[in-house]
C-alpha cells in the first residue's frame, strides 16, 4: 500500500472514535467506535475495508479498550507513521497542532477546568496510546487552535481585565478542525486561493458553531469560553441572557450543577420541542403537524441566520457561505429557512441543487447571479491526519 498511515483517535468520556487514514486514499482503511467504556457492556464496532467487525471489550477502561483495539489497527495498517489525537481545549498556549511532549500534555491538563467533559478523557486516550506505542510520534490537534487568530476585540468578553489576565477567561471557539477543513475545501471548490478568500462557515451537527474565515484564518466564531455559547444546538441552549442563571439560582434555588445540566443537556432543540435533539426526527414531526417541533426548527434557523449576519462584520467581503455537519450536509429545509431569514444578503437557492447535495454529496446550491452557497462535507479525521503528517514532516 503506497502512502503513509495515520491513526486518528478521538477519546470521549465513555467512547473512543478512531480512523486509520492513508494519505493517498479517500476512504479510511478502518473507521470505528468503542462505546460504553468503563461499563461491563463496553464494546467496539469498526468497518475494515468495507467489512463490519465487532468485539466485546469486557469491563474495559480507556487503556484496556485501546490495548484491545490497536492490534487490529496495526494489522490492517502494516506500518503506522504516527498517531493524531483530537484535543478539545488547548487554551491560549496552543496555536497549532504539535507533538504531544510532556510540556504540551501539561497544558492540556492545565486547561481541563475549561473543558471538564472533554480534556480529561482526551488525556486518558493520549496516555494509553503513548504507553502502547511509545516509539511513534503522537500529535495533538486542538479544536481551539484554529481560532487563535481571532483579534482581541473578538475574543475578549466585556468583563474586568483581570478575569482574562489571571484566569484566562476569554472566548476560545471550538470545531476548529472542521472550520479549517471546510474553509479550505470550499475555497478549492470555488476555485479561489484559500489565502485570498472570505467565508461564513456553518458547522451544524449535534453541536453547532459558525465562523468567519478570512484568508484561511478564523476571525470570529460563535462558541466562546466553552462550547455552550452561540447557536442553538441539539441539547445546548446557545446564547441566553447570563442573568438567567442568577435568576434560576436566586428565585428557584437551583444549584450550579442543575443549571449546567439544564443548559447543556436539556435545552436546544430537545428543550424547545420536548421531543428530540435530532433534527431528522423534528423535521418529520413538524411535517406531521407537531407545533413544538416546528417552533424548535424556527428558533434554530432564525438564530443561525442572526449569528451569520453578525459574523459578517468580521469579513472584508463575502465569497460564500459554507454548510457542513450532519444538519448542514443533509437538511435541505434548514438551509432554505436560514437563508430566507437573511434577506439583505440576497441569497437564493437553486432548489434542485439544494435537494441533490445530501448524504456526502457536496456542491454549489445557490442560484446563479446570487452569493455563493456551498455544501462542503466535513472530514475532521482527514484534517487531523493531514495536520499530524505536517507536524511529523516538520521534525
Ligand atoms: P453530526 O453531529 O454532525 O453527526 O450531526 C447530527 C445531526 O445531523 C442530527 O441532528 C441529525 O438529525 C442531523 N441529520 C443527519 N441527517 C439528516 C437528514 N437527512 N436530515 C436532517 N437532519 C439530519
Amino acid at each position: 500500500m503506497s502512502g503513509r498511515n495515520i491513526l486518528v483517535i478521538n477519546s470521549g468520556s465513555s467512547s473512543i472514535k478512531f480512523a486509520l487514514v492513508n494519505e493517498n486514499q479517500d476512504d479510511f482503511i478502518i473507521e470505528g467506535l468503542a462505546e460504553r467504556i468503563g461499563t461491563p457492556d463496553a464494546e467496539v464496532t469498526w468497518k475494515e475495508n468495507g467489512e463490519k467487525k465487532h468485539l466485546q471489550l469486557g469491563d474495559a477502561d480507556h487503556a484496556e479498550a485501546l490495548a484491545q483495539i490497536l492490534p487490529h489497527v496495526q494489522k490492517a495498517a502494516g506500518t503506522l507513521t504516527g498517531i493524531g489525537h483530537r484535543v478539545v481545549h488547548g487554551g491560549s498556549q496552543v496555536h497549532e497542532a504539535c507533538l504531544l511532549t510532556p510540556d504540551v500534555i501539561s497544558v492540556i491538563e492545565a486547561n481541563a477546568s475549561l473543558a471538564p467533559l472533554h480534556n480529561p478523557p482526551g488525556l486518558m486516550g493520549i496516555n494509553a496510546a503513548i504507553s502502547i506505542y511509545p516509539e511513534l510520534p503522537h500529535v495533538g490537534v486542538f479544536d481551539t487552535a484554529f481560532h487563535q487568530t481571532m483579534p482581541e476585540h473578538a475574543y475578549r468578553y466585556a468583563i474586568p481585565e483581570e478575569l482574562y489576565t489571571e484566569h484566562k477567561i476569554r472566548r476560545y471557539g471550538f470545531h476548529g478542525t472542521s472550520h479549517m477543513y471546510v474553509s479550505r475545501k470550499g475555497a478549492e471548490m470555488a476555485g479561489l486561493p484559500v489565502e485570498d478568500s472570505c467565508w461564513l462557515v456553518a458547522h451544524l451537527g449535534n453541536g453547532c458553531s459558525a465562523t468567519a474565515v478570512v484568508n484561511g484564518e478564523s476571525r470570529d466564531t460563535t462558541m466562546g469560553l466553552t462550547p455552550l455559547e452561540g447557536l442553538v444546538m441539539g441539547t445546548r441552549s446557545g446564547d441566553v441572557d447570563p442573568s438567567l442563571q442568577v435568576h434560576l439560582h436566586r428565585t428557584f434555588g437551583w444549584s450550579a450543577q442543575e443549571i449546567e445540566t439544564l443548559l447543556t443537556k436539556k435545552s436546544g432543540l430537545l428543550g424547545v420541542s420536548g421531543l428530540s435533539n435530532d433534527m431528522r426526527t423534528l423535521i418529520e414531526a413538524s411535517e406531521k403537524g407537531d407545533e413544538k417541533a416546528a417552533l424548535a426548527i424556527e428558533i434554530f434557523c432564525y438564530r443561525l441566520a442572526k449569528s451569520l449576519a453578525a459574523l459578517s462584520c468580521a469579513l472584508p467581503r463575502l465569497d460564500g457561505l459554507l454548510f457542513t455537519g450532519g444538519i448542514g450536509e443533509n437538511a435541505t429545509l434548514i438551509r432554505k429557512k436560514t437563508l430566507d431569514h437573511m434577506r439583505v444578503f440576497n441569497f437564493k437557492l437553486d432548489d434542485q441543487a439544494n435537494q441533490s447535495c445530501v448524504r456526502g454529496q457536496g456542491g454549489k446550491i445557490s442560484a446563479d447571479g446570487h452569493p455563493l452557497v456551498l455544501v462542503v462535507p466535513t472530514n475532521e479525521e482527514r484534517q487531523i491526519a493531514i495536520e499530524t503528517l505536517e507536524v511529523i514532516d516538520a521534525q
